[in-house]
């Protein structure tokens, strides 16, 4: 049995589009978020898809860290509303998996990363909503918030509360991070904190105070890393950590 940290990460549902296999799901995730949480010393196994309770429940017996990925929209029915024009492809299926992992996770006190599409589940699974569309923000100044250079790079910047955690683990209140979003926190969920923004004043990141480690960006953090950004090294450093203080 190894000493090193676990950290299941949740993977997303990958259709195939040609081919003989067209339309069947496979389960993975990007290479960065594993190679990040390797390069902090944990043990990166990945958790697929599972639609019963039950065996996501018990996925998460076999962690000491959870991170959720991104990937599709969150399923607008999650939340309460109608979908509307701009929603994008959602996979329920996903959304039911990701909060069962989140049960089992937070009943063990596991610590919590969630990345992109895992800050709006942490949102959604704490009662709050999403703009199913940065388009539906109205707002004085518009940000690009899709970026169109390589993920490594960064393209606009967050304040980071300087009383957060998150502030406390990258040590700066000022970052320079990528965005590949359409959308955003609307209504805060219950107890999350927001602890970063965007000049246009979008939730950049969350955490929940009365827990011991969980944090939500809406950034890309292991894209970051792969190019060697500290802010980003130090969030993944962190979060493994916490997993094996856990441990
Ligand atoms: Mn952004």
């Amino acid at each position: 049995m190894t000493d090193r940290p676990i950290i299941g990460i949740s993977a997303s549902l990958i259709q195939e589009t040609t081919g003989p296999f067209l339309g069947i799901n496979r389960v993975g995730a990007a290479h960065e978020y594993s190679e990040a949480v390797r390069q902090s010393g944990g043990v990166p196994v990945i958790l697929p898809v599972c639609s019963d309770r039950a065996t996501a429940l018990a996925q998460t017996q076999l962690i000491d860290g959870l991170l959720l990925t991104g990937g599709a929209d969150v399923s607008t029915l999650a939340y309460g509303e109608e979908p509307q024009p701009l929603l994008q492809a959602t996979q329920p299926e996903r959304d039911y998996f990701e909060a069962t992992l989140l049960d089992g996770a937070i009943a063990r006190e596991l610590p919590v990363l969630g990345i992109c599409r895992g800050l709006q589940m942490l949102n959604v699974f704490f009662g709050g909503t999403l703009y199913q569309d940065l388009s539906d923000r109205k707002s004085e100044l518009v940000l690009q918030h899709r970026q169109s250079n390589h993920p490594t790079l960064g393209s606009h910047h967050v304040e980071v509360a300087a009383n957060s955690h998150l502030a406390t683990i990258v040590g700066t209140t000022s970052l320079l991070v990528n965005s590949f979003h359409h959308q955003a926190i609307k209504d805060k969920g219950i107890g999350l904190k927001l602890v970063a923004h965007s000049a246009d004043g979008i939730v950049e990141a969350v955490e929940q105070p009365n827990y011991p480690f969980m944090v939500g960006v809406q950034w890309h953090p292991e894209m970051l890393a792969a190019a060697h950004e500290p802010a980003a090294q130090h969030l993944f450093s962190a979060f493994v950590a916490a997993a094996q203080n856990h441990r």
